[in-house]
Formats: C-alpha cells, sequence, structure tokens
C-alpha cells in the first residue's frame, strides 16, 4: 500500500540540488522542526496583514490583535484539554518554558536521565535536581521513580511525554498518578507529543504541559506553558518589564499581575501566539485517528524496512511489554533512531543528502546522557516525519540505505 501526505505543508514540492541532479526534497527532520501547514501559513499572513499593538491600543486594530492574543490561548487550552483556571503563558519555544517552570517550582524536581537536554539543564541550574537512572522496562522505571519520590520528596517529576530520539511515548497517566501518590506535582515536556497524540491535562491528571510552536507544524519563536496558577502566580516575575508590572513605585513597592502577564514582561510575539493556535486548529481539523493512522503505517514500513537492513542498528530504550498488567511503552511517534555499521552518524547524513536529497538529522540530540545509556555516545541518525510524508519518502529513504552498504 501506498500512502500520501496527510495534509499540505509549506515547501513539500521544493527540490534540491544532489550529485544526481535537482530532486524532490524529502525532509525527514519533523522531530526538530515541521514544516508549517500551509492552512496555518495562511492564518499567519492574513493576521500578519492586519495588526496593531496588544494590550494598551485603544484603537480598532489593537483591540482585535489583543482579542485574537487572548483567543489564542483559550485555542490551546482547549486543544490540551486544559482545567478552566490553568495558566496558559506563551513562550519562546520549549526550552523557554522549562526555564519559566524552573524558576517557579518551589522544590525539588526528580527527572530522569534520558531527557532532551532543555528537560534537564534549567532543573540542575536550580541545584534542586534529583536524576533517576532509566531501567530496562518502563515498569521498572516508574518503580525507580516511585523510589526516589517515596525516599524524599519532592515538588515536582518533570518528564518527557515521548522521546525525541527514539519516539516512544511514555504512559503519562501513569506517571501522573506515581507523582500525584507521592505529593509531587507532574510537568510534561509534550514537545514531541502534542502534535502525533491527543493530550488531556484535566483527563491524565497532568499538571503543567510544555510545547513549541515550530514542532507542531508552525513557525518558529512560540512556545507555550500550561498549568496549575498557584506557583506561577507566587514566583517572581520570569523577566520584569512593562506589561508584568501592576503599579510601579520608584520606592520599591512595585507590584505584579497575577496570570500570564505576570511572566509575559515586554511586547509579545502575538503573531507566533497566533500560529500556534491556527496550528492546534488545523491538527484538530485533521483529526488524531487519521493522524495515528497514517504515522503508524509510515513507522511500521519504515521499521520493517530497517529490519531488514543488517548494516542498520535501530535504538530504543525501553524493552518490550514487561510483566502483565503492568504499564509499558507502546507506542511510538514518527521518529526512528539508528546506527549504520562501517560509516558514522555524519557519514550517513551526508550521504542521505548530497546523493538523494533526503534531509536526516545526526548527532546526540540534545540528549547526551541518553546516547551514552544507548552505547552510541557518538551519536546516531534520527529520521523523523510528519502529516507531509508519504510512503513514497520512506520507500526512498530505505533504498538509499540499501544502497549505502557497509562498504
Ligand atoms: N524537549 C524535547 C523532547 C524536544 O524534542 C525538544 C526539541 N528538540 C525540546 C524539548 C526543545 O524544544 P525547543 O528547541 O523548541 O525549545
Amino acid at each position: 500500500a501506498t500512502f500520501s501526505a496527510l495534509a499540505p505543508v509549506v515547501g513539500a514540492e521544493q527540490t534540491v540540488p544532489t550529485a544526481a541532479g535537482e530532486v524532490r526534497y524529502a525532509n525527514f527532520d519533523y522531530a526538530a522542526s515541521a514544516p508549517a501547514l500551509t492552512e496555518v501559513a495562511s492564518v499567519f499572513t492574513e493576521a500578519l496583514s492586519q495588526y496593531a499593538s496588544v494590550h494598551r491600543g485603544a484603537g480598532h486594530l489593537s483591540q482585535v490583535t489583543t482579542a485574537r492574543y487572548e483567543q489564542a490561548r483559550e485555542t490551546v487550552r482547549r486543544f490540551v484539554g486544559g482545567r478552566a483556571d490553568d495558566t496558559v503563558v506563551f513562550t519562546r519555544n520549549t526550552t523557554d518554558a522549562i526555564n519559566l517552570a524552573a524558576h517557579a517550582v518551589p522544590g525539588d524536581v526528580v527527572v530522569l536521565d534520558i531527557e532532551h537536554h532543555a528537560n534537564l539543564l534549567p532543573w540542575q541550574r536550580t541545584g534542586r535536581a534529583r536524576v533517576v537512572a532509566v531501567q530496562p522496562t518502563f515498569a521498572a522505571t516508574l518503580d525507580a521513580l516511585e523510589a526516589e519520590l517515596a525516599r524524599k520528596p519532592a515538588a515536582l517529576l518533570a518528564i518527557t511525554a515521548a522521546s525525541n530520539v527514539t519516539g516512544e511515548v511514555l504512559p503519562i497517566r501513569a506517571l501522573a498518578a506515581a507523582a500525584h501518590r507521592h505529593g509531587a506535582r507532574i510537568l510534561v515536556d509534550g514537545a514531541q507529543l502534542v502534535a502525533h497524540r491527543p493530550v488531556s491535562l484535566a483527563g491524565y491528571g497532568v499538571d503543567y504541559l510544555v510545547f513549541s510552536g515550530h514542532k507542531i507544524y508552525a513557525p518558529f519563536g512560540a512556545g507555550v506553558l500550561i498549568g496549575r496558577p498557584d506557583w506561577l502566580d507566587a514566583a517572581e516575575p520570569y523577566l520584569a518589564g512593562g506589561g508584568a508590572s501592576a503599579q510601579v513605585d520608584l520606592s520599591g513597592g512595585t507590584s505584579w499581575h497575577a496570570g500570564p502577564a505576570r511572566h509575559e514582561a515586554g511586547s509579545p510575539n502575538v503573531l507566533g501566539a497566533v500560529a500556534v493556535a491556527a496550528a492546534t486548529d488545523a491538527i484538530r481539523g485533521v483529526g488524531f485517528e487519521l493522524i495515528g493512522y497514517h504515522e503508524r503505517d509510515l513507522l511500521a514500513r519504515l521499521d520493517e524496512g530497517l529490519a531488514r537492513l543488517d548494516h542498520v542498528t535501530a535504538l530504543r530504550i525501553f524493552d518490550a511489554p514487561a510483566e502483565e498488567g503492568r504499564p509499558a511503552v507502546t507506542d511510538r511517534v514518527g521518529i526512528a533512531a539508528f546506527t549504520v555499521a562501517g560509516h558514522t552518524a555524519r557519514e550517513v547524513a551526508e550521504y542521505l543528502s548530497d546523493r538523494h536529497g533526503i534531509g536526516v538529522r545526526d548527532g546526540k540530540f540534545c540528549a547526551h546522557p541518553l546516547l551514552r545509556h544507548l552505547g552510541h555516545p557518538d551519536g546516531a541518525v534520527r529520521a523523523s516525519f510528519g502529516l507531509g510524508t508519504s510512503s513514497d519518502d520512506v520507500d526512498r529513504l530505505l533504498a538509499a540505505l540499501a544502497e549505502l552498504g557497509t562498504d
């Protein structure tokens, strides 16, 4: 069977130069940054054509712009099943959102050693991070996390929902329940999840969720932190400046707003927020059912193809399901990381680009501890895909890898 792209993305027909002439670009780097959906690009362009200042302007266009910005928060809240009183802060990206959270969390934070650096370094810098080593199965990992939470109280468990290296999707409900059993909250790094699987903060018991616009088919520059208001309202403003302050007093009596404004000093990225909201609308329009079918079909094709290549080794964090009745990792988003015998990851990536016009990523994917854990401290190749990917793209990647051989 063949599978076409599920939704049109910007630049889908772009050609690139290769040793064999111009070929259509096969983009296998969606996990880093997904191309904008054409629908999102039109909303963005339309918003760009008529916008003005936000929040303090009295003119008509200022009012329209302010309304669009505030509406974007509501759209995002609905998309991720947020509670009515959750605060939705627009940030620059996931990294920025986690740095903001690290600034607001009043206590220790437990993390796993498989995290993207964005969900590791901000916590490490607070001096209150406790790192738990991942175990061969998810059930054993959950036990290790619970043991650490039981050993010493923590304010927060901060954990990825889907690995940016292997695509493995972690059972979020089980993690949230475990954190709560020990009096901790949970922050979920949804950077690799929210464009691929439905999330419900209220339904899953997730206290905080972060993600980036550029990984959900919106442009660069806008991300989201959504979650419980109390810690955010109690924290010092993330940035000091206009918009965050309620009353400014030169003798030191400055007071600050509560809510998202507290952490959004300065003129916000209105168009970025509008684009993020448009992307969530577009994803909902396609629907997670279809997204799931498309992605699983392509992933099965890619996995089976890779398994047939003797010189290719696929990377996984977790072994297949452990004991009956225990939570396990059974799902993956559209990411496959692998190594090729006889070639460095860099050589493979350059070969795919220069000879075949295929764009993958190589390296350590901002997850050095995980790559060491997987036994590939020097890096691997990562092919990741999404709504604009077809089975033809996957077949091209597999054929190119088959041709590469080991010498
Ligand atoms: N967390 C995960 C799981 C990611 O994959 C990424 C991006 N590779 C980030 C965080 C950081 O996202 P950003 O670069 O948009 O801040």
